[in-house]
């Protein structure tokens, strides 16, 4: 079996599918931005060695990711998951005064940088299920206020991106899919989230367990639902 990469994965959602992929005995490479900090992931490998490889990966840095890609292909690493989880909101959006740098930032870690860092890995994906860590927000035929419109436009953006990686990898037997994590306490979920990270990654494992070829190309909720584009 391949090997699971998770991006993001020093914290939040992120650090949550590196231990639960682990805790079920699979291999896993973890990809944050200072692995020397990441004090949970490094704990993580302790307890589980020899099956977490930890490697640095900013979003959507063209160097950074070439020299992931390289690395993983020097170690002779084959991916069977590939989450790409890492992402951005910028708070406090007021229609009035939304800036450029937000609009930029947005898109380029929520929707170049998945699909830059899939592109690179291709040769490396094994049959391999690719899930893009997308928001009801990104849905365009859901929304129904102005709302975080920066983090909203990047999160449509990934799904359109969700969408040209399904065509590009269906030939590889790739199945590719968006899935909506719902409303979870992290970080960027905030404290009154309902929902804790377990619940949320035990209920998107179960899904991405479950995906076949008919679902490539699917935008879906943590349980498996179709959400709307
Ligand atoms: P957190 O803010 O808790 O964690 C975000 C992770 O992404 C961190 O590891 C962060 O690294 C990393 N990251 C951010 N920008 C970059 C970048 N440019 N390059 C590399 N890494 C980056 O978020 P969550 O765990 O809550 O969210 C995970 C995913 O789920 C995101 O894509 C988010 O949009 C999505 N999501 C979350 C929801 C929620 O309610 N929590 C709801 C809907 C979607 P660092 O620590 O270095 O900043």
């Amino acid at each position: 079996m391949g090997h699971a990469l998770v991006t993001g994965a020093n914290r939040g959602l992120g650090l949550e599918f590196a231990h639960q992929l682990l805790a079920r005995g699979e291999r896993v490479i973890a990809t944050c931005r200072h692995p020397g900090r990441a004090l949970a992931l490094t704990r993580l490998a302790g307890e589980h060695p020899g099956h977490l490889v930890i490697l640095p990966l900013v979003l959507p840095d063209t160097r950074s990711i070439a020299e992931l890609a390289r690395e993983i292909t020097t170690l002779d690493l084959r991916i069977g998951l590939l989450v790409n989880n890492a992402g951005m909101l910028v708070g406090g959006e007021r229609f009035g005064t939304i800036e450029a740098k937000a609009l930029q930032d947005s898109f380029a870690a929520n929707a170049a940088g998945p699909l830059l860092l899939t592109q690179a890995l291709a040769a490396r994906l094994e049959r391999a299920k690719v899930v893009n860590l997308s928001s009801r927000l990104g849905s365009i035929g859901g929304s129904e206020s102005l709302h975080s419109p920066s983090y909203a436009i990047s999160k449509a953006a990934l799904n359109m991106a969700t969408r040209q990686l399904a065509h590009a990898l269906a030939g590889e037997d790739g199945i590719v899919v968006a899935i909506s994590p719902g409303w979870v306490s992290t970080d960027m979920g905030g404290a009154n989230a309902p929902m804790s990270a377990h619940d949320s990654v035990a209920a998107m494992l179960r899904t991405i367990d479950a995906l076949t070829r008919a679902d490539n190309g699917r935008f879906l909720s943590e349980t498996g639902a179709p959400i709307p584009w």
